[in-house]
């Protein structure tokens, strides 16, 4: 049937967003000072904090909540224990937790708190520290919190630490205590097991000393480029060579709800302009074996962000950093951590990916760890479409391979719904292709429900009326049902709530002199609005639509160069539903969805051939 896929295009055009109307909305506010003087020969340093916290919810606050992710480097930790007790554990992590030595370890140690400059009582278990407020925060008040800490960075062995396999010498995220978050839902404590980050917007200043020959990439904008040069200077500008021993780094951060930074002695640091007078900044390790990669990354990320712009909606940062360092890819505020030492294709994936997340997480601030299908799901769809452009891969469709992970994962009988809590799977595999693959067809998926130009207007209004804030998945199908007019609570529920699966298919094609009727059965339990592709004898091609009911209203028709014919209504408790084809042409071949965006689990009885 690959002749009904020749010459199907979809077309996304553009769209001016409407402005966001949610009254009873609120989100907390932090504003962080903080200090950190690093010892890089012990991997230890101290560091000060200082937290303005705004409540801005209708509750009085007795009490908060601190995420010291540190202290999961430890032998017996949950994150330890899980990792040996899961049946197919992380390769990077296995048992090495249990294998840290003292000063291998991670922790972070408070040796101060206070509350508006009274001590305050704390309790720490494993990554998680509960204070009990000396002072309640009434609603629409702000506290100072202050609080000095001891830490020791952890051999890498997940995302953050000392001496990855790349020789990055200090890859430095999730390093600071860090208040959770407390939204409509409550108090987000999570402890860290493994995976998955939901923070709270504000800003960020950080000073960071360290020897005076380690470059600093991260967060924030470098406030004092003439003080410490390395790559930060820009035309025109001296660098006051200073004095031997260490620098003093200053950054800032505005809205944004974390904050990272890695440094290595030996890194290439390189920038590039990228769209909008945004600056790109390159570091990696000064290894000739890498450094062209490297080198012709920068284009390519350039031209990523520019599809991000012009697919999502127009990065708000001046700089984005693209950091080697940590153990494969994980994304930041304003940057990323990624592994450089990779073939080119997979370097340009890998920064796509992530580039990607600086919507689909740092701007459209999900709550990871109970929505994890809307970062990764997401990303994973948007980093496809970039790279099938961007590398000119030329795919005809570049989500097929999340296609056939979800396939896979439908049919094992060990499918747990978008739902789970990401740390509460019961595989690393299982997360892996719900966040990844059935989080990506969710979005393909829709397309295919309420048109590719619908959907590509649905993310723009989406990151238009959401960006900064904290969106839920109710929030997304609500974006989709105002931009298409369409009732969608249906999809949202049965793909992200369930593991209801799509099966449809042609049960009985029967011919009678000029007449042909055609039954077909729905078999799955999840409902979905019906493209039947038609082929007759004479070559020519009609397209027969059957809108689901309970969705009120008809997608435009996908290609406007095939006729188009609009069935009634399919009611989804029947079980079938048949119709007649009367225009005096003989019937060839029939096929339900022939572009394959719906996730039909049994594709076989989609397809009706004469004999
Ligand atoms: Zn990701």
């Amino acid at each position: 049937m690959k002749q009904l896929l020749t010459g199907f295009f979809f077309i996304a055009i553009s769209f001016s967003a409407f402005a966001q109307n949610n009254k009873c909305y609120w989100q907390q506010e932090v504003d962080y000072k903080m200090t950190v003087d690093m010892d890089v020969k012990t991997f230890q340093y101290k560091g000060t904090q200082e937290l303005k916290y705004t409540n801005n919810s209708p509750d009085t606050l007795t009490k908060v909540f601190y995420h010291l992710y540190f202290n999961a480097f430890q032998p017996g930790s949950e994150m330890d224990v899980r990792s040996r007790t899961i049946a197919d554990p992380d390769s990077r992590v296995m048992d090495r937790i249990s294998k840290l030595s003292p000063s291998e370890i991670g922790y972070i140690k408070p040796t101060l708190f206070t509350q508006d400059g009274v001590a305050a009582n704390y309790t720490i278990k494993g990554t998680v520290m509960q204070v009990l407020l000396n002072k309640p925060i009434l609603p629409g008040e702000s506290t100072v919190f202050n609080m000095n800490w001891d830490a020791q960075v952890p051999l890498q062995i997940r995302r953050s630490g000392r001496d990855s396999s790349e020789g990055v010498a200090l890859t430095m995220t999730q390093w600071y205590p860090k208040i959770a978050e407390y939204d409509f839902e409550g108090w987000h404590a999570d402890p860290y097991i493994a995976r998955e980050f939901y923070s709270v917007w504000g800003d960020y200043d950080v000073t960071i000393t360290i020897d005076a020959d380690y470059t600093i990439g991260g967060t924030g904008y470098l406030q004092n480029p003439a003080e410490v040069g390395h790559g930060y200077t820009v035309p025109g500008q001296k660098w006051m060579k200073p004095k031997k021993g260490k620098y003093t780094w200053h950054f800032l951060a505005p809205d944004v709800h974390d904050f990272a930074w890695a440094a290595d002695d030996e890194y290439v640091h390189d920038t590039y302009p990228g769209p909008n007078g945004v600056t790109l900044h390159f570091f990696y390790k000064n290894d000739p074996e890498i450094a062209e990669n490297w080198k012709n990354l920068q284009p390519k990320t350039a031209a990523l962000m520019e599809f991000f712009n012009e697919h999502i909606g127009e990065y708000p940062y001046e700089q984005y950093s693209v950091i080697q360092g940590g153990d494969g890819g994980m994304e930041y505020a304003i940057c990323t951590m990624i592994t450089g030492g990779r073939e080119f294709g997979s370097l340009v994936g890998v920064t796509a990916h992530e580039l990607a997340h600086s919507w689909f997480q740092f701007v459209l601030a999900t709550n990871e760890s109970k929505h994890e299908w809307m970062d990764e799901g997401f990303t994973s769809y948007i980093s496809d479409e970039a790279m099938n452009y961007v590398m000119e891969e030329n795919k005809p469709n570049p989500h097929a391979g999340s296609y056939r992970s979800y396939f896979y994962m439908a049919t094992s009988g060990a499918e747990q719904p978008l739902t789970t809590h990401a740390d509460r799977y019961a595989t690393n595999r299982s997360y892996g292709i719900n966040a990844y693959s059935k989080g990506s067809v969710f979005l393909t998926q829709l397309g295919y429900v309420i048109g590719p130009e619908n959907l590509s207007k649905t993310l723009k209004r989406y990151y238009s009326d959401f960006k900064f804030k904290h969106p839920t998945p109710n929030d997304f199908i609500r974006t989709a049902e105002k931009v298409s007019g369409f009732e969608l609570d249906w999809y949202l529920t049965d793909w992200t709530q369930t593991t209801n699966t799509i099966d449809y298919g042609i049960k009985a094609v029967e011919s009678e002199g000029e007449s042909t009727k055609v039954t077909l059965e729905r078999i799955g339990l999840m409902p979905m609005p019906i493209d039947l592709y038609v082929t007759y004898e004479d070559g020519s091609q009609e397209l027969f639509y059957i809108p689901l009911r309970m969705m009120w209203g008809e997608k435009p028709n996908p290609f406007t160069e095939l006729k188009r014919t609009v069935l009634e209504d399919w009611p989804w408790a029947y079980p079938t539903y048949t119709f007649e084809i009367k225009n005096g042409k003989k019937v060839k071949n029939m096929m339900i969805d022939a572009t394959r965006r719906m996730a039909d689990i049994n594709p076989e009885n989609n397809l009706w051939e004469v004999k």
